[in-house]
């Protein structure tokens, strides 16, 4: 469960962001952990870790059914991935647009995507697609201890 500061009726919305083997092995970590702190989220866990295939498995079963899915487990599992959670104020949506289109040859320049990658199968990047999978997602990778609530000296400059 993650554990984070709540208001009396806010929660603060969070991001599962995970760095593929593919940007790790291309040397893209820093550029990508650059983008979530220039932009001005706050880091809540980060970790490199080698992904058991039944952690894979639980974080794709939404696509079980595909017939890319076991190629999909076996790239996540190739090597290892940089896990991340985000938060702040429309995290989700915005990490999603910062990655770009599942495609890459369809994502935006300027995103992830869209800067680094060509194919489908080594897009580099994960981001949640609902604050409810944030959840769900940061619960599979991370453990409760692994998640930092703390305050952030910058924060006033960028939340008014
Ligand atoms: P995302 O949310 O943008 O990551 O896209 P999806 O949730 O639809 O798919 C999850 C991941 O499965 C993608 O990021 C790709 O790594 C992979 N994937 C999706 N579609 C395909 C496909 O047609 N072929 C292959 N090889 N991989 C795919
Ligand atoms: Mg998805």
């Amino acid at each position: 469960r993650a554990s984070r500061k709540a208001t009396a009726d806010v929660r603060a919305e969070i991001s599962y962001v995970m760095i593929k083997p593919d940007g790790v092995q291309r040397g893209l970590v820093g550029n990508i952990i650059s983008r979530f702190e220039n932009k001005g989220f706050q880091l809540k866990a980060l970790k490199l870790f080698q992904t058991p295939k039944d952690v894979a498995e639980e974080h794709y079963k939404d696509l079980k059914e595909k017939p890319f899915y076991p190629k999909l487990v076996d790239y996540i599992i190739s090597g290892p991935v940089v896990c991340m959670v985000w938060e702040g104020d429309g995290v989700v949506a915005s990490a999603r647009k910062m990655i770009g289109a599942t495609r890459p040859l369809e994502a935006e320049p300027g995103t992830i995507r869209g800067d680094f990658a060509i194919q489908v199968g080594r897009n580099i990047v994960h981001g949640s697609d609902s604050p409810e999978n944030g959840e769900r997602e940061t619960a599979i990778w991370f453990k409760e201890g692994e998640l930092m609530s703390w305050d952030r000296t910058m924060t006033p400059w960028l939340v008014e």
